[in-house]
């Protein structure tokens, strides 16, 4: 039968197509939407499965990069043993961490991005000392996500002299 889709949309049905091919659309967009929950699923799965990915006690040498564009952020040296459960650093690499009001949630925050891509990283607070860093100038907080890191161990001298900075 030549259904209402296909006298409100000629297109379907013109071609020299058989009538029954004016069903395949619906069944190319059930798939789609088929497709775009399994999408959403894996999405759900991606962002929500790393609980198990902590750098928090994480100290060895190296350097700690965007998760998302690769970007060094944070050198091992400038972490901080943290009272807190999230990797603490008292300053990033200069220029690699933007920062900007958030006002979200009724507080007032500084959060802390990356600043080649923008990813969100966690927040900067002004409570250094408070939060355990006996080696405080600014008495700045860098409280970053470990799920928006990346650790890479700094293996030898040769690697070291060949760090970006
Ligand atoms: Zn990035």
């Amino acid at each position: 039968m030549a259904s209402d889709i296909e006298r409100s949309f000629p297109v379907l049905s013109r071609g020299g197509a058989p009538p029954s091919s004016g069903r395949k659309p619906w069944a190319a967009i059930a798939l789609a939407v088929a497709a775009a929950a399994g999408l959403f699923v894996w999405l759900v799965a991606a962002t929500a499965s790393p609980p198990e990915k902590s750098y928090a006690s994480t100290f060895d040498a190296g350097v700690y990069a965007c998760a998302a564009c690769g970007e060094p952020l944070f050198r091992s040296e400038d972490k901080f043993h943290s009272t807190t459960r999230w990797p603490s650093f008292r300053l990033a690499i200069p220029g690699a961490v933007t920062t900007r009001r958030d006002t979200s949630y009724g507080l007032e925050r500084t959060e802390a991005l990356c600043a080649r891509c923008g990813n969100h990283l966690g927040h900067v607070f002004p409570d250094g000392r408070l939060a355990g860093d006996t080696n405080s100038d600014a008495d700045l907080r860098y409280c970053v996500l470990s799920s928006s890191l990346e650790f890479r161990p700094r293996m030898n001298a040769d690697e070291r002299a060949s760090e970006p900075r």
